[in-house]
């Protein structure tokens, strides 16, 4: 994540022009990852209302309990900062700062909690999602966004790297997922948010919960992982087997997925739209055969959060453009046997193509 508040600077003016432009007039940010967004302030949620204000007019006020003062000054020095006491009513604080006449627009993250003590204050008023104004803004990621996505995927490829040269066999799914967790920290991580490691049959489930399945001495594993690196989300999925005695199906139906990947990549460049990567993977696996098997869209965007606009499912026509972030992760499932599945985040880059954030091999790794 950044440091240099000039960069939220810049975002926060664009935010006030698309609200100006959507007729919304103002932005009510809690913490979550719009927050970050445009303030690069981290909090987590709690009942004490923090929460950024933005004018359409470009004004912004961080109204936050008076105890977290230090704290915000420290994370956005530019920011004007509204405290409340723990006496006083904070919600009154926040939407005096509405100076605009239009829509308001809650943060996508925002707590009910919130949201229900918010809206009556601002009688009379629409509300809508603040994604209906920063979705585009988001999805495109600017250059210090891609140097962390960059950077944590670089992560996660050293972490997959790490994990491939130790034991499998016989031993716990969740201490795999243990280590896997220690490798993403070592390998520069500030957080791991999730560490799947499902062991023959269990990987038919896209997001099984890591268990105390003992691995099998000849089977496939997927393990999808990731966490946080400057705020930004890594996400990686390789098959891996264990032993070189490899069922013929399992290694015909990594194939196809593998290949179904690469036409995922093919696929995605700037001007075609988003379900179009989705029909290119899916059309290799459905010529396979397999088509039934591959049960979830080809990809989510990524970025401070896990999964975010764009999606590349059936549907999206949303073109991609430059900037964008997006997992490419076809899979084939297939019940009470085994599952397969390859994920990379990519971006589209300045010329246009599908550039990979994650280099990690795609082949079938052989694990002990
Ligand atoms: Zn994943
Ligand atoms: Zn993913």
């Amino acid at each position: 994540m950044p440091n240099d508040p000039s960069i939220y600077r810049q975002r926060r003016e664009r935010a006030a022009g698309e609200c100006a432009a959507a007729g919304v007039a103002a932005l009510l940010v809690t913490p979550g990852s719009d927050l970050v967004y445009l303030s690069g302030y981290r909090m987590h949620a709690s009942e004490r209302l923090t929460c950024l204000v933005l004018d359409a007019d470009g004004g912004a006020t961080l109204v936050l309990p008076a105890l977290e003062e230090l704290r915000a000054r420290a994370a956005a020095p530019d920011l004007e900062l509204v405290t409340w006491e723990e006496t006083e009513d904070p919600y009154r604080r926040a939407t005096e700062r509405v100076r605009t006449r239009g829509a308001i627009g809650l943060a996508d993250q925002m707590w009910a909690a919130f949201a229900l003590r918010l809206q009556p204050l601002l009688p009379g008023r629409d509300f809508r999602p603040a994604s209906s104004v920063l979705r585009r803004l988001r999805m495109r990621k600017d250059e210090s966004e891609i140097a962390s996505l960059r950077a944590v995927g670089e992560q996660a490829d050293r972490a997959f790297a790490r994990i491939r040269e130790r034991p499998f066999a016989r031993r716990a799914e969740r201490d795999i997922g243990a280590e896997l967790a220690d490798a993403l920290r070592e390998a520069g991580h500030e957080a791991v948010a999730f560490t799947i490691v499902a062991s023959g049959p269990n990987g038919a489930s896209p997001h099984h919960e890591t268990g105390a399945r003992a691995i099998a001495g000849a089977e496939p594993v997927v393990l999808d992982f990731g966490g946080t690196f400057e705020g930004y989300c890594s996400d990686i999925t390789r098959t891996v087997h264990v032993g070189a005695t490899v069922d013929p199906e399992v290694r015909r139906v990594h194939d196809i997925v593998r290949r179904a990947q690469e036409a995922g990549y093919a696929a995605a460049r700037a001007g075609v739209p988003a379900e179009s990567v989705d029909a290119a993977s899916r059309k290799v696996i459905d010529d396979a055969g397999y088509g039934r098997a591959f049960v979830h869209r080809t990809g989510h965007g990524i970025g401070l959060d896990g999964h975010e606009h764009p999606y590349l499912v059936s549907g999206n026509r949303e073109p991609l453009e430059e900037g964008m972030a997006f997992s490419i992760e076809p899979g084939i499932y297939l019940q009470g046997r085994f599952g397969v599945r390859i994920e990379d985040i990519a971006y589209i880059a300045p010329d246009g193509r599908a550039e990979p954030l994650n280099r990690a091999d795609h082949a079938l790794a052989i694990v002990g």
